[in-house]
């Protein structure tokens, strides 16, 4: 048996000219989401409203339809021709499906009709409807409420038909992956960094991660961890390549050759240079990071302004204007949190300087960095660079 959605976007409809490019991508990402699932899925527009047909398990449709980016609510709905007795019938039995789940109802109608040809306006059907449910249900089971109901039945009549529901599940709205563009993330196995990424594809931008991994100074688990992490945001984006770059190399060259207190500032620098590289190549168009203001020693503005100048890119971070409480929430919403709270060793702690320099200038550290070849280490790290699919679903 194959079920119906009607599917509501929101900020699409502000974006003029663009509007179609917007919800064909909308369309193209839901069809994605449960493409592996079996059965039939047909799916198709009408002015301002989605509708997604298909024969896939609603609880798994209901859950993937529930991280779209760009969907705003949905609601399961009965498409029913234009015929009161027919439409009476779907509404009764809404409201008896609604006493399987609790042994009173108090409810309303919501009758919309754009369809001016139809027999009855949404007044009529309001009462016409309230009243067939009035008559068939007992008296100590049912009521009316019309400002605070439980069940709201909502009936759409249509120039095509007649649509009846009464769930409305949200969704997390922003705009379909996608259609900003490719965007490099930063992805370490921290609690901040999927957090930005989230809020990056949740204003369109596709995900392109990139992890520094520093075997054995960070274990192989911190590896698995990064994947793990992917792999919740690649179910809000139905699939990412993950990159993985070995930086095992580079750490131990930059200690041998850098000043210790500058080693942070510096590994930071040569992580956005290899990421712009990488994320140029796939048509990235920006690189996001967890990075907030004053949270570590690498954050001060001063660090940030010595960091910032290397990529050409523009540098997204997202977290700024978030507390760590706030981002813990995000993260803990998202599915990221318990996965980045693993134990879990750092690049960063282990080769973390005793007194970091807080207030680096530029002239300092390219000072620091002129035992470096800098073109050859980058080079050879893109080179090398690993990436892994991975599927949301
Ligand atoms: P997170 O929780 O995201 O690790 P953090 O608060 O621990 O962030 P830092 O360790 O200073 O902060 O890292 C700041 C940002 O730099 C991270 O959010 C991430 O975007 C990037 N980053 C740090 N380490 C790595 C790494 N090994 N690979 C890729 N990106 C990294
Ligand atoms: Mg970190």
């Amino acid at each position: 048996m194959s079920n119906l959605y009607l599917i509501r976007y929101g900020e699409i409809a502000l974006k003029g000219e663009n509007r179609s490019m917007f919800e064909d991508i909308l369309k193209s990402n839901i069809k994605k989401s449960i493409k592996n699932e079996r059965g039939n899925i047909t799916i198709y527009k009408t002015p301002g409203r989605i509708f997604l047909k298909t024969e896939v398990d609603q609880n798994i449709v209901i859950n993937r339809l529930q991280k779209i980016p760009g969907l705003v609510s949905f609601s399961p709905v009965v498409e029913v021709p234009l015929d009161y007795d027919k439409i009476k019938k779907v509404v009764l039995k809404s409201a008896q499906k609604a006493l399987e789940d609790s042994e009173y109802i108090n409810f309303r109608i919501t009758a919309r009709r754009s369809n001016k040809d139809f027999k009855y306006d949404s007044m009529e059907l309001q009462y016409n409807l309230g009243e067939y449910i009035i008559e068939n249900i007992e008296e100590n089971k049912r009521e009316v409420d019309l400002h605070t109901p439980d069940l709201d039945i909502n009936v759409e009549i249509r120039k095509n038909g007649a649509f009846i529901y009464s769930e409305v599940y949200k969704g997390i709205g922003g705009l379909p992956v996608g259609v900003t563009g490719n965007a490099g993330l930063m992805l370490s196995g921290g609690i901040d960094s999927p957090v930005a990424g989230y809020m990056g594809l949740k204003r369109g931008a596709k995900l392109l991660p990139v992890y520094f991994h520093s075997f054995p100074f960070t274990s192989d688990r911190t590896k698995e961890k990064v994947k793990e992490l992917t792999q919740v945001l690649a179910k809000y984006q139905n699939n990412i390549d993950l990159h993985i770059v070995d930086f095992t190399n580079i750490l131990t060259e930059m200690n041998e050759k850098c000043p210790n207190d500058l080693i942070t500032i510096i590994m930071r620098r040569l992580m956005l240079k290899i990421t712009e590289m990488i994320v140029e190549k796939k048509n990235g168009k920006a690189i996001i990071t967890g990075e907030s203001i004053g949270q570590v020693a690498s954050q001060t503005l001063e660090a940030l302004k010595v960091t910032n100048e290397v990529p050409q890119l523009p540098i997204l971070r997202p977290l700024l204007g978030l507390n760590k409480v706030q981002i813990i929430d995000l993260a803990k919403q998202i599915g990221t949190y318990n996965i980045s709270i693993q134990p879990y060793d750092d690049c960063c702690t282990v080769f973390v300087p005793d007194s970091p320099e807080t207030r680096p200038t530029i002239e300092q550290v390219l000072k620091g960095e002129e035992n470096l070849d800098i073109n050859d280490i980058i080079e050879k790290a893109v080179e090398n660079v690993e990436v892994i699919h991975i599927e949301g679903y």
